[in-house]
């Protein structure tokens, strides 16, 4: 029973000790006149037994007791008593029921010595009665009855064994066989009252949960019920049914559901579920609210009894989802827009254009041009995002006023738009590409800023025989790249063989990307010799590729490719550590020359690849040199200056290469103090038959003397450029005159720097197979 109360919430306690005290309250006043009778009829039958002082003492006590006990009684009638004052009247009442039960035991104990045989009989059916109606007086309060039990019990007893004999045992184990059932029968009466009360207690509060559930239901501004007849007519419209509706209740009711719905196709769905009574689940429908439009899902069941027209015959719910379909087509929006510019994104595009190749018949016209704006991230970097993004809008705006119903312009990165054309407005792509380029030409003002813009378009037309749109967007991409290569500023349009090219280039990246691991890569090495002594002082490294289909592939065909996907790093680290291996096992006085790149140049690993190349082989660093070109001071130059003052002060040599090929290349000459100039082959093979060649070869000698730089002459072929070169001071030469570039294996005299000065004739070539200089000065730009 006490684990039951533990269980009970603290109201539920509560509410349990109140019900005990007002149903004990109730049966008191007879209770207590029958004992005050009870006791009188005792006190009388044993008037002459006992001492008169005792009679009236007993009865006294009875008295007492009665008020007492009434007075509790009334006290527990009284409504709302605090918890505490409960808790006192309980115990006040079990005190009182335990006076009693003393009375009586007592009473009847000492009776039992001084009875006849007959009252004996008497005092048995008292003393049993006593103990068992407190049983069912008491069934409220527990404690008291067990009280009244145990004592009356005791008393029992206690007289039962005074008086002895064989009949009193037997009394005493039945009266303790009754005493037994009574007290736990005592108990479970009580338990059973509990029960109930508290289960009634449950019932009443699902009641009201239902009930404010249902409110709740009713009131809540997305929901609300509805009932229409057989003929689709509303019945008994609620309040948030006609608010909702935005329409007065008393118009609504008798009206047909079906006319609240805007579209024809769920009017028919609707009216055919309620004329074949079908119930239906979350029908979507569009509803006119006052000129808004609306969403609801209207969900209904058939009712249980139909009786006749007017009556009842579906039951339904209605939601107001229109928050949540308008939160759907803002993330539509969101999904398929660009939030800067507001034109059509990626995705959007991509889905429309797949969507329109896939329809298209083969004689459709469809045409797809790109535009990539040029030097865009020069404007972000110089005047901040926020004017590169208004800039962006701006140019949107304009090529939204070139574009017309039916074209579909979008924004697909960063700068990129795409314009996608059909019909009459495809044959127009010419037109309307240059349109672009003029527009975006024209200056924008960007808070004050007068910004001019260019972009790179790039058109490409669709065909019946392409696979997909995919082929389209490559084609239309492969035009942009060429006319972003050809300078910009223009417009280019697709021609057969630009895939084919693209796709040969994207092979060689492919291939070369696995060549380090395919170990494909050699090192070819041309002596540089010494003028003067005619002796070899050392040798250049130069990248050969042996693929196993393409043969040897040459330096001039992969290295641009390696620069631009930046595979030159890891490259030129591997051409970095072979080299200086390589040159461990020569003759400690030839150098060795290795070729850097811009990309090379920039890589932060650069130094540190070099210095511990260096100390892996034991090359002294004097003994090497570092051969850059002009566009590594053209780019970040100042970054670049710096890498090269370090290395320097690490004692290698740094010569600049090609030189006479880039621009105001003078000035390169003050900006970093190089130890040789490579005086470029163009200039060489035409010492002898051009004045302007041999001037320039000239003044760069005198400069070079002048600033205490040593110059090496490259592609030296013929022994007239060497008396030439000689003639005008150049200290070095290096050509196929003393020897190509060549394997490792190749060469006999590494142990010893005696340059093995080859016969002129054996390695002449004639003047048509030297590369013309202007194509050489095209290719190395
Ligand atoms: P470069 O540094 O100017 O190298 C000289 C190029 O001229 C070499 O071509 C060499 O074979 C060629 N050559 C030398 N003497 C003569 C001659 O008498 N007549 C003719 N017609 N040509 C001669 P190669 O080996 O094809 O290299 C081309 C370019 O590739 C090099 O020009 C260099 O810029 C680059 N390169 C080569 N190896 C590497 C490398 O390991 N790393 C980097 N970054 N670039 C390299
Ligand atoms: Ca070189
Ligand atoms: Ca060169």
């Amino acid at each position: 029973m006490n684990s039951k109360a533990e269980e009970l919430g603290r109201s539920d306690q509560d509410l349990i000790l109140r019900e005990q005290l007002a149903e004990h309250g109730k049966s008191v006043r007879v209770t207590v006149f029958a004992n005050l009778v009870n006791a009188a009829i005792l006190s009388i039958l044993f008037f002459d037994q006992a001492p008169l002082a005792m009679h009236v003492l007993w009865y006294a006590m009875f008295a007492y007791l009665s008020i007492s006990r009434l007075h509790l009684a009334k006290r527990s009638r009284t409504a709302d008593l605090p918890r505490s004052e409960m808790l006192k009247l309980k115990a006040g009442i079990t005190f009182n029921a335990a006076g009693y039960a003393q009375m009586w035991g007592a009473g009847v104990a000492c009776l039992l010595s001084v009875a006849t045989s007959n009252q004996l009989m008497l005092l048995a059916i008292i003393g049993a009665g006593k103990m068992s109606t407190a049983v069912v007086s008491y069934r409220h309060i527990p404690e008291a009855s067990r009280a009244w039990t145990i004592i009356m019990y005791v008393g029992l007893t206690t007289g039962l064994l005074y008086l002895g004999g064989i009949e009193s045992y037997a009394a005493i184990a039945l009266l303790t066989m009754f005493g037994s059932v009574l007290y736990i029968n005592g108990a479970n009466i009580f338990e059973n009252f509990a029960n109930q009360l508290t289960a009634g207690q449950e019932i009443q509060r699902s009641a009201e949960t239902v009930r404010l559930l249902l409110n709740d239901f009713e009131e809540q501004a997305s929901n609300w019920l509805f009932s229409v007849d057989a003929d689709g007519c509303l019945i008994d419209v609620c309040e948030r049914f006609a608010e909702a509706a935005n329409r007065p209740r008393e118009a609504m009711n008798g009206m047909n559901l079906i006319s609240l719905i805007e579209d024809e196709e769920h009017r028919t769905q609707l009216a055919d579920h309620i004329a074949n009574g079908r119930s239906f689940r979350d029908m979507t429908v569009s509803i006119d609210v006052g000129g808004d439009q609306q969403w609801w899902t209207i969900s209904a069941r058939v009712a249980e009894e139909v009786s006749g027209a007017g009556s009842v015959a579906f039951r339904g719910v209605i939601e107001d989802i229109t928050a949540q379909k308008n939160a759907e087509a803002k993330v539509s929006y969101m999904a398929h827009f660009d939030g800067l510019t507001d034109l059509p994104n990626r995705r959007l595009f991509t889905e429309t254009l797949n969507r329109t190749i896939h329809r298209a018949q083969p004689d459709d016209d469809i045409s797809l041009i790109f535009f990539d704006l040029d030097h865009f991230k020069a404007i972000n970097d110089t005047l901040g995002h926020p004017i590169g993004d208004k800039l962006l809008q701006m140019i949107s705006r304009r090529l939204e006023s070139l574009a017309k119903p039916g074209d579909l312009l979008a924004r697909i990165g960063g700068d990129e738009f795409a314009l996608l054309l059909t019909g009459a407005r495809a044959i127009s792509q010419a037109d309307i590409a240059e349109a672009i380029v003029d527009q975006i030409g024209k200056p924008f003002l960007v808070d004050d800023h007068n910004v001019v813009s260019s972009v790179s378009v790039g058109v490409a037309a669709w065909t019946s025989d392409m696979q997909d749109a995919n082929q389209l967007l490559k084609y239309a991409d492969l035009a942009l790249y060429s006319a972003k290569g050809a300078g910009r500023n223009r417009v280019a349009f697709f021609e057969e063989g630009m895939d084919v090219a693209a796709e040969a280039r994207r092979n060689l990246e492919l291939d070369l990307r696995a060549s380090l691991g395919r170990d494909e890569m050699r090192l070819h090495y041309q002596p540089l010799v010494d003028l003067k002594t005619q002796q070899k002082i050392g040798y250049e490294a130069l990248l050969r590729w042996e693929h196993p289909e393409r043969g040897v592939v040459m330096p001039d065909d992969f290295i641009a490719v390696a620069e631009e996907t930046g595979m030159i790093v890891q490259l030129g680290e591997w051409v970095i550590r072979k080299a200086l291996d390589d040159a461990a096992s020569w003759d400690e006085k030839l150098t060795v020359a290795i070729n850097l790149s811009p990309t090379q140049m920039r890589s932060a690993s650069l130094v540190s690849t070099i210095v511990s190349a260096l100390a892996h082989s034991g090359v002294d660093p004097g003994r090497l040199e570092l051969e850059i070109t002009e566009s590594i001071l053209m780019q970040d130059s100042e970054a670049n200056i710096r890498t090269l003052h370090t290395l320097r002060d690490l004692g290698i040599r740094i010569s600049l290469d090609d030189f006479g090929t880039g621009y105001s290349s003078l000035n390169y000459l003050r900006s970093f103090p190089f130890d040789k100039i490579k005086i470029d082959r163009c200039f060489v093979s035409e010492i002898d038959t051009r004045e302007d060649c041999r001037a320039i070869i000239r003044s760069v000698i005198s400069l070079a003397q002048n600033l205490g730089m040593t110059t090496t002459a490259e592609g030296v072929e013929r022994e007239d450029q060497v008396d030439e070169l000689r003639m005008e001071g150049c200290d070095q030469v290096q050509g196929f005159l003393y020897g190509k570039a060549e394997a490792l294996e190749e060469y006999t005299d590494l142990r010893s720097n005696q340059a093995q000065i080859p016969k002129v004739e054996t390695i002449y070539l004639p003047a048509a197979e030297v590369p013309i200089a202007a194509d050489q000065q095209r290719k190395k730009a």
